[in-house]
């Protein structure tokens, strides 16, 4: 019997524990998740509740009844650090020790590399983010607005989002004001591609949504934004996503890198450690973080760790790093991107009404239907 512990159970953590029992139910492979939060979040309808669109309740639920009852252990605690010597994973409660890991951590959100980000900005990256820039908006009365992300952050879409539903708020309460939108890439949304960026620049022009890049952040005041090469943005609404970096508690698996992000190989094993597994925003892959790419990783990962512990010849499995998102526009009308990030082989770019529809069944089906979390459909199934 192997101990199989996992990491974390974001869109990660729990895709690759789903995964994992279905692929092991005949076995006694022990399973064991370990995770801070006991509420898993869907994180891309954030936007929709710092809008007033959703509320929390609709767009989260309870782990411990859903492990209890696909039969896998869940135990809400706090990891500080992990131990590969000893192959324990300490956390506050003790260690639980494991033979296989998978490290599925998410990102780190790094305040304190941009002062006064943590006092005067806002983000949509948890409920609480979510909630305190509903409160400011709610209190808004208008005047220069900044929106964007900060250097290091490797999810851009939900940025997007925020500029354009600010835009409709704006003009629905009637406030006088003007959006800023700064981001540190070369070109907007540069990873989806030529024609994902010449149509969101057209859109950001007609919205008149105003795009500063590649610029970086370097202070954040009261009522203006600072970026390293001195610009000032003057700023009433300052809504930044802060630079990401890996959890402090896998520093120690990171060798040196400078994020603390841990390295794979494509069947996301870590370059590493052989009994340990990486998926989710905690790897070092480059571009874009996604529940997207978290969920593909998490495929892999739980397919060729299966294959490990049942000591199965069978064909292991290779990771294919491609990006796949829907920017609700507003208005009803959405943007479909799907591209591959380390061949040509695949750009899908769509728009229309369709986008915003899948994008909401998508997160209806996530949190309040068995598809996903008792059937275990896998991402790599769902075809758009
Ligand atoms: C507003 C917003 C909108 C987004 N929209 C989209 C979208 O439309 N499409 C898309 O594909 N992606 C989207 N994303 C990105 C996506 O949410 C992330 O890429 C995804 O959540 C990463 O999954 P993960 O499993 O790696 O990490 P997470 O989902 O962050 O999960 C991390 C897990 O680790 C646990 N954890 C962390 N540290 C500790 C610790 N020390 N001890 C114990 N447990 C710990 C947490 O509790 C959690 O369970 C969006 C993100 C945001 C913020």
């Amino acid at each position: 019997m192997a101990r199989i512990v996992i990491a974390g159970s974001g869109f990660g953590g729990l895709t690759a524990a789903l995964q994992l029992k279905k692929r092991l139910k005949n076995s006694n492979h022990r399973i064991t998740v370990l995770a801070k939060d006991n509420q898993f979040v869907y994180r891309p309808s954030l936007v929709l509740v710092a809008f007033g669109k959703k509320s929390p309740k609709s767009i989260t639920f309870n782990l411990e009844t859903l492990y209890a009852k696909s039969g896998i252990e869940f135990l809400p605690t706090t990891i500080e650090s992990f131990d590969v010597e000893a192959k324990a994973v300490n956390t506050k409660t003790g260690p639980v020790f494991y033979d296989k890991l998978i490290v599925a951590l998410g990102e780190k959100l790094q305040y304190e590399e941009i002062p006064g980000l943590r006092e005067y900005g806002y983000n949509v990256c948890s409920i609480e983010g979510a909630l305190a820039l509903r409160s400011a908006l709610e209190h808004f009365d208008g005047g220069p607005i900044v929106v964007g992300w900060s250097q290091f952050v490797q999810t851009g879409g939900p940025a997007f989002e925020v500029a354009l539903e600010l835009e409709e708020w704006l003009k629905r309460h009637d406030l006088p004001g003007s959006i800023q939108f700064i981001d540190p890439l070369p070109k907007l949304w540069a990873p989806a591609g030529p024609e994902a960026t010449e149509f969101l620049t057209a859109l950001f022009a007609e919205r008149k949504i105003s795009r500063m890049g590649p610029v970086q952040v370097k202070e954040v005041k009261a009522d203006r934004v600072i970026l390293k090469d001195g610009t000032e943005l003057p700023s009433k609404l300052t809504i930044l996503t802060p630079p990401f970096r890996g959890e402090d508690a896998q520093s120690s698996l990171a060798n040196g890198h400078s994020r603390d992000w841990l390295e794979t190989g494509k069947d996301m094993r870590s370059v590493h450690y052989p009994d340990i597994y990486v998926v989710g925003s905690a790897v070092a892959f480059e571009g874009p973080k996604q529940a997207h790419t978290a969920m593909l990783q998490a495929e892999t990962a739980a397919h060729n760790l299966s294959l490990e512990v049942n000591q199965s010849s069978a064909p292991r499995k290779e990771y294919d790093h491609e990006m796949s998102c829907v920017l609700d526009l507003g208005n009803g009308q959405g943007l479909f991107v799907r591209r591959s990030l380390w061949n040509d082989q695949h750009q899908v770019v769509r728009t229309g009404r369709r986008w915003p529809m899948a994008k909401s069944a998508l997160a209806y089906s996530f949190v309040h239907t068995p598809i996903f979390k008792k059937w275990g459909v896998p991402m790599s199934k769902i075809n758009p």
